[in-house]
């Protein structure tokens, strides 16, 4: 069990315990993650985008980067010194051992730094809906400490055009980024709401409305 594991086991049920509504946002790779936080954000939803987190615990000098280039050597770095995700991500994705290793390093640090600011959206207002966008959530574990879990779902195929036209990549350069996840289809039965993002915006936009209301109505109010 990682330590992630470890630590969200306890947590979900003290967090549940207050007024908050705590969720999990997943989806594969340009499902369209981002987009619909901000559609939940527009709404009065807290955005807690872990991506950000992780690039912030990794910037370097500190401890999470000191100890990542301990292990990995300097080789990973580019020129400014920064962590090179391309060529760290190219290294772990072909070794198991070495992927563990570095989610050990930085996934306690990523969920300090969300706890750190899930705490701070709490002590301003006790009835947040916070929304965290965790592309991992189901892979490390992460849902068993969220209240929630909403999946931005759209086919490998319409996430390989969006990825494509979003990156300037090749349909090849896609498609492997995609059979590197766990697939989307194997993420549904942990979902509470699926929002299918393979329509217009103004159909997610639709969707979104309408599991927001479902939120509010769960809000807890005493
Ligand atoms: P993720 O955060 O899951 O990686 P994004 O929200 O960045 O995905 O969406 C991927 C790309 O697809 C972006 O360029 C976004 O503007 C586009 N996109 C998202 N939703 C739609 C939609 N319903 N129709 C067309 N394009 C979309």
């Amino acid at each position: 069990m990682s330590y992630l594991c470890l630590l969200t086991k306890g947590l979900a049920r003290k967090i549940s315990e207050t007024f908050m509504i705590n969720i999990g946002l997943t989806g594969g790779i340009g499902s369209g993650k981002s987009t619909v936080a901000k559609l939940f954000q527009k709404r009065g939803a807290y955005i807690i985008d872990v991506d950000v987190l992780a690039h912030m615990v990794e910037e370097p000098g500190g401890i999470v980067w000191n100890r990542i280039v301990e292990y990995f050597g300097r080789e990973i770095l580019d020129k400014d010194n920064e962590i090179d995700r391309e060529v760290l991500g190219g290294i772990v994705f072909r070794d198991s051992e070495k992927l563990e290793k570095l989610n050990s390093i930085v996934h306690p640090a990523v969920f300090d730094e969300w706890r750190r600011r899930f705490d701070n959206i709490g002590s301003r207002d006790e009835k947040a809906i916070i929304i965290s966008d965790i592309p991992l959530l189901i892979e490390v574990g992460w849902h068993r400490a969220v209240d929630m879990v909403i999946l931005v779902y759209t086919s490998p195929n319409v996430q390989a055009e969006r990825i494509m036209e979003r990156n300037g990549c090749s349909y090849e350069d896609a498609r492997d980024r995609l059979n590197s996840q766990m697939p989307v289809d194997e993420k549904i039965p942990f979902a509470d709401f699926v929002i299918n993002n393979e329509g217009t915006p103004e159909e997610t936009e639709s969707i979104v409305d309408r599991v927001w209301k479902e939120l509010l109505k769960k809000k807890r109010t005493e």
